[in-house]
């Protein structure tokens, strides 16, 4: 008999981002209109509320302003509205800016915020506590739990104290679990309890396909901030044949917000996000905005890119996806958040009303076809070639072809294009490419990896069982060195792995202390081989407000 301990839900919501949190608000608020008292629970795996959440973020503020229409009067911290869109594309040393009249609207911020999503999701939990919503923050639901006919009847948070021998140790304390009628995954890209339902129910058809997020928060000086101005770049320091493009953002207080997304289906195996970042920062266009400035925290997290045709159906019995788990993010916009608080919404919405009727454990059948009424899907069917196009057509014909498409087409154009391949099945052999030579860090504007996971705050109990696993302990050496030159090495963008040689022969050395939970490595394995799975609640970076 299990020694764990269970407790009984109407829901239970699995993260604390803006769509797990809109989830269970939105539920409360139903439920009290309606003179009823659902029971809503949410685990969270970082140390608090917002520790775990990186995003750029300029806010488009529909999804807030439907949950919570008055927003401004309530306090919610969006408090530097968008003055300025600069769209450049940059070559090694010059730029070239895009008049606003040719910019796609989708590219256009004039409405929209920049701010911090971590300090909105800790407002948000502030709200949720006060319609009644239980927050369990430092718990990481580690396991689904089911009904004997199949059916997801809830989680299971991870047993805290077993050491790396699988063994337990003094501080042990078994998990808990949190059964429910309904079970929301709002876990974020590339949840791995939504990747294990996704593949357990069959749920997807098109692969999804992703970008890594590098992001710093620097404070810059006075006579340099333009509050609320925006800067969008595509071209260099990648290839024209490898998506992504940056941000900057200027943010209340003096602070910017930097960041590059780097396509996880790029095919060359030396390339390394990171160091991509770093000179990024180097290019004349850019520099300007951060010398005589400090860094002040820096982090990663995966993105998911492959937008409307890459959404898995969204339910499966006693339960449903929300939000980045689910793949709402507009990536032609880099915009997610909005997304995630509306589905989050629909779906809360459909919990409620099957509760309502004295239903539980069932499909939420009503959720999708809120969703194909919803702006949301409107604003993404509008914005779905956006990808592909620049997947077939690279940088330039990419962006031609998008361009024709948004102000020609409206985003009408007859036909949808798809996503052929997942990341993983990318990379081509190292024999194919000549490795990349990046410039040393200078400490200043630019930096290694350690210095930057250090600020991170990044910090795992380090006797406790590894939550990066490698299925077969022969690949990385065989398969992962041999042919592709180690990718991991570069792609992890907190130096987590390394090869090390035993006698002369190599070994894949993992720091998973140092993990930051982009799930990068999860995606971009050649061999699928690496599994990302929750490490002990609490662990992973401490993000202040990113
Ligand atoms: C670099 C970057 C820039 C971006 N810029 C913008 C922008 O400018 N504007 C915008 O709108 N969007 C932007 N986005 C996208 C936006 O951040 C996401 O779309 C949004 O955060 C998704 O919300 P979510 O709630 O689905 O997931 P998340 O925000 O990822 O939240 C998921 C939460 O679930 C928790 N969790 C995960 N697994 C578990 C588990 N097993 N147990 C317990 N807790 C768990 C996580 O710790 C996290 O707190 C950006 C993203 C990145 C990476
Ligand atoms: S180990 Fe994986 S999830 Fe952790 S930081 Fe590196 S790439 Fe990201």
């Amino acid at each position: 008999m299990s020694e764990r301990e269970a407790m009984e839900y109407d829901v239970v919501v699995v993260g604390a981002g803006p769509a797990g949190l809109a989830t269970a608000i939105h539920l409360k608020q139903l439920s009290a209109k309606h003179g009823k008292d659902f029971s809503v629970c949410i685990v969270e795996k970082g140390s608090e509320v917002g520790a775990h959440i990186l995003s750029g973020a300029v806010i488009d503020p529909r999804g807030l302003g439907e949950l919570f229409p008055d927003w401004k009067s309530q306090g919610a911290p969006l408090n530097q509205p968008v003055s300025e869109d600069r769209f450049m594309f940059l070559s090694q040393a010059g730029s070239l800016r895009v008049p606003d009249w040719l910019l796609p609207g989708c590219f256009k911020n004039h409405g929209n915020y920049v701010a911090s999503l971590g300090n909105v999701c800790r407002w948000l939990a502030t709200q949720a506590e006060a319609a009644g919503v239980e927050i369990y923050p430092g718990f990481a639901a580690a396991e689904v739990l089911f009904t004997d006919d199949g059916r997801v009847r809830g989680v299971a948070t991870g047993d805290m104290g077993i050491g790396k021998d699988g063994e337990k140790t003094g501080r042990y304390q078994p998990g808990i679990e949190l059964h429910a009628k309904y079970t929301i995954l709002a876990e974020g890209c590339r949840g791995n309890l939504g990747k294990m339902l996704e593949s357990r129910y069959k749920l997807r058809g098109t692969p999804q396909v992703h970008g890594i997020g590098l992001k710093e928060l620097w404070e810059i000086r006075p006579d340099k901030h333009v509050p609320g101005l925006v800067v969008h770049t595509a071209g260099w320091p990648l290839p024209a044949d490898t998506y992504g493009g940056s941000f900057l953002y200027h943010l209340e207080n003096n602070q910017v917000s930097v960041g590059l997304v780097v396509g996880l289906d790029y095919r060359n195996p030396y390339l390394n996000p990171f160091e991509e970042f770093q000179r990024y920062k180097t290019h004349p266009a850019i520099r300007g905005f951060l010398e005589g400035g400090r860094r002040i925290a820096y982090g990663a997290r995966a993105i998911a890119a492959g937008g409307l045709q890459s959404l898995p159906k969204l339910t499966f019995p006693g339960g449903a996806l929300v939000g980045d788990d689910a793949g709402f993010l507009n990536a032609a916009r880099i915009k997610g958040s909005h997304a995630a608080i509306k589905s989050g919404m629909l779906a809360a919405q459909a919990a409620h009303d099957a509760l309502a009727a004295g239903r539980s454990g069932d499909e939420l059948s009503s959720y999708p076809d809120a969703f194909r009424a919803s702006w949301l899907h409107e604003e993404l069917h509008r914005t779905r070639n956006f990808k592909p196009w620049l997947k077939k057509g690279g940088l330039w014909l990419g962006s031609l072809m998008f361009g024709i498409d948004q102000v020609l087409l409206r985003g009408r154009a007859p036909w949808t294009l798809g996503h052929a391949s997942a990341d993983h099945e990318t990379l081509e052999p190292r024999t194919a490419h000549q490795p990349i030579e990046y410039p040393k860090p200078d400490g200043v504007l630019t930096f290694d990896r350690l210095s930057s996971v250090f600020v991170s705050n990044t910090n795992h109990e380090e006797d406790q069982p590894p939550h990066l696993r490698i299925l077969d302990p022969a690949v990385p050496a065989a398969i992962n060195l041999a042919v592709y030159a180690g990718p991991e090495t570069r792609y992890c963008p907190a130096g987590v792995y390394e090869f090390v040689s035993e006698g002369g022969t190599p070994r894949l050395q993992i720091n998973a202390q140092n993990c930051v939970h982009c799930k990068t490595c999860d995606i971009k394995d050649p061999k699928q081989n690496i599994q990302w799975v929750v490490p002990e609640g609490g662990g992973g970076p401490n993000y202040p407000n990113m």
